[in-house]
């Protein structure tokens, strides 16, 4: 079967406010979303797998600067990086995911090769880099993944906290990364990676590596990618939920992802977004928040990148 392939990437819900945002800045974002966008296109238009699509396009958002996730990564409060990534293939829905890891340069290649290499679906520590040794992916040090910018907002972040003027403004706070995809033989995958939020504890775990919350595939249903309020999506089980509506509700994949993102999310004060694609191609891209950034492609047929809601309706993009 070659049907068309779908593939839709986010960079975060974590987007700057439209009022703080710069021409500049707004054309960088666009750029590294449209380059990433074509990393993933070049597998998919070559026949290749949604998996191959999934964990190429989010190893350059890992490696873009711009995003919280790989080279970018935000600060824990103790000023070191903890990084969270996941990856699952609607295939057979194998999966695997790392938490908490520092040193890979893109984490996940280090998810991946807990898929690929060993008996087990969730790592952390110790036993998660010595997977990626193993593996021999490449290792970078502390001086890599710093960004003064993430290091200005953890102090800030900081100083509001003493001053007790936190405010939850989501562009100091979140970001994360992520792609799903159909590929040209119906199969679908998802991969998602993240520094997580701002000043975390040390130890704090969000809902990327958490496979149903963050993210989840199944050929059977759909691929999701979310980002937003890490406690809140795993408490609702964001991405599972999304699918088990799809099979046992008869909803369709925008119909789900949207009563998630847009009712049940906000009730227990869950911000952000999630991306989605179903196993006809059909993609979805809600957010409850100011923004995501986000881009999609459907062979043939549609292609854009985008971050605020004015740029086009983006609760369902097909
Ligand atoms: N969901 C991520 C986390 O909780 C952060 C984000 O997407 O903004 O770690």
């Amino acid at each position: 079967m070659t049907g068309r392939f779908s593939l839709v990437i986010h960079g975060g819900a974590g987007v700057i406010q439209p009022e703080q945002m710069t021409k500049e800045r707004e054309t960088a974002y666009h750029a590294a979303l449209d380059r990433v966008l074509g990393v993933g296109e070049k597998v998919l238009s070559k026949d290749g797998s949604a998996i191959d699509a999934v964990t190429a396009a989010v190893c350059a958002l890992e490696d873009e600067p711009l995003f919280n996730a790989g080279r970018g990564a935000v600060f824990t409060r103790e000023g070191t990086h903890e990084m969270d990534a996941a990856i699952m293939d609607g295939r057979d829905r194998r999966t695997g995911a790392v938490a908490g890891i520092c040193g890979p340069r893109n984490p996940i290649r280090t998810a991946r090769a807990v898929m690929e290499q060993t008996d087990h679906v969730f790592m952390i520590g110790e036993g998660a880099l010595d997977v990626a040794r193993r593996a021999e992916l490449s290792f970078e040090d502390e001086r890599y993944f710093f960004t003064q910018e993430r290091w200005d907002s953890l102090q800030e972040t900081l100083r509001m906290e003493r001053e007790g003027t936190l405010d939850d403004d989501p562009s100091r706070r979140h970001g994360t990364v992520g792609a799903v995809a159909l590929d040209r033989h119906g199969n679908l995958a998802a991969a998602t990676s993240t520094g997580g939020m701002t000043a975390k504890r040390q130890g704090r775990v969000g809902d990327s590596p958490v496979i149903g919350a963050g993210t989840f595939a199944d050929n059977a249903t759909c691929a999701i990618s979310a980002t937003g309020d890490g406690e809140a999506y795993i408490r609702l089980c964001v991405a599972h939920e999304i699918s088990a509506r799809m099979r046992f509700l008869g909803e369709s994949l925008s119909q789900a992802a949207e009563a998630i993102t847009l009712s049940e999310l906000p009730m227990i004060g869950g911000s952000g977004g999630l991306i989605a694609v179903d196993s006809k191609g059909r993609i979805s891209a809600p957010y409850n928040c100011d923004g995501m950034y986000r881009g999609w492609s459907i062979e043939n047929q549609n292609r854009a990148t985008a971050i605020y809601e004015s740029e086009n309706r983006s609760r369902t993009e097909s």
